[in-house]
Order: structure tokens, then sequence, then C-alpha cells
């Protein structure tokens, strides 16, 4: 399997979540066993030498191949989730989304003091929330050592909100 065959896996979904938004539907990817492994696999290839030593996901597309990713680079998984739903005392972080504004999570002991933190998520718009979530774990004494992204809308500019930061992406679409 090539690597436009995982393209070729997204559904476009017009109009959701609301008007004007078109969803990048990954739900058709992760039902496809060859798909799914070759999108855990080639993150696996970009991430195994960057001396990662936790993998956070945010919430909930992140958790799928963020799950996967840290199994396979023999690291602990870090939830990012919505507020209220992580049950021990958090730290949180504003953003702001391509469809609204909102607020993420993370249990403040999530992350240990050096830790190498692979950030991952299923898609980069305008990158608000990963800007966010890199906040939480720098704030937690971790370093983003890598973003890995399964797509990057490139036309949104989410890269400019992470100079700083290492990001790769399996797909991009640079139009709707
Ligand atoms: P942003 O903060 O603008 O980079 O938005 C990224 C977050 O919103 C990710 O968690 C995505 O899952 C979700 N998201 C934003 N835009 C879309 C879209 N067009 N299709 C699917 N998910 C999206």
């Amino acid at each position: 399997m090539k690597m436009v065959d995982i393209k070729s896996l997204i559904r476009d979904v017009k109009d959701f979540p609301k008007q004007g938004i078109v969803f990048k539907d990954i739900t058709t990817l992760l039902k496809d066993p060859a798909a799914l492994k070759l999108a855990a696999d080639l993150l696996y290839e970009m991430s195994r030498s960057a001396g990662i030593t936790k993998v956070a996901g945010i919430e909930s597309r992140g958790f799928i191949l963020g799950g996967l990713l840290a199994e396979r680079l023999g690291v602990g998984f870090v939830p990012i989730r919505k507020p209220k739903k992580l049950p021990a005392p958090v730290i949180s972080a504003e953003y702001s989304l391509e469809y609204g504004t909102d607020k993420i999570e993370m249990h403040v002991d999530a992350i240990e003091t050096g830790d190498r933190v692979l950030l991952h998520d299923d898609l980069l718009a305008t990158g608000g929330t990963a800007k966010a979530a890199c906040e939480l774990i720098e704030k937690a004494g971790g370093t983003v050592a890598m973003l890995s992204f399964i797509i990057e809308l490139t036309f949104l500019s989410g890269r400019e909100k992470l100079k700083d930061h290492d990001v790769r992406s399996l797909i991009s679409y640079s139009s709707e």
C-alpha cells in the first residue's frame, strides 16, 4: 500500500459539525486494517529516533493512533482531555478551534520533568489546540520533542503557531 492510499481513505463530510466546515473523517481509514497499520508504521518511523519518553494524545481522535504509537515506541501514553473528564487534579489551557473555543486539561502528574513528549492528534488545522497542548506539556516540565498528525490543512497555517517545534504530518491538503 502506498502513502496516497491513506489520503483516499479520508472521507470529507460537508457542513459538519456546522455549516461551512469540511470535516476530515478518519473513521474510514481506521476501519481499514492495512491503512491503520501503515499509518501507525509511518508515524513510528518518523519518531523512533527522537528519544521520545511519552506520547500525549489529544481527545478524542488523537487517542487512537497516539495509543498505538506509544505501544510501538515502548513508552507511556498521556491523555489530554476536554474539561471535567479527567478524575485527578489537572492543569488546563484555553484554545481556539476552527469551529469555536474550548479548554483542554491534563493530569498534573502525567509528565515528569525532562520527559521528551511526542504530541499526537488526528488533524492540524489552525494549530490552536496543539499549541495549548504544548503549553500544558511544557508547564508540567516536559519538552515537546515532536508533533505528529495524520492530516495537515496547510491553508490554515497551523505550523506558524508551532514554529519552535518539529511538526510532521502524513498527508496534507492545500485547499478544502
Ligand atoms: P485546530 O486547533 O484549529 O488546529 O483544530 C484541530 C482540532 O480540531 C483537532 O483535534 C481536529 O480533530 C479538530 N478539527 C479541526 N478542523 C477539523 C476538520 N476540518 N476536520 C476534522 N477535524 C477537525
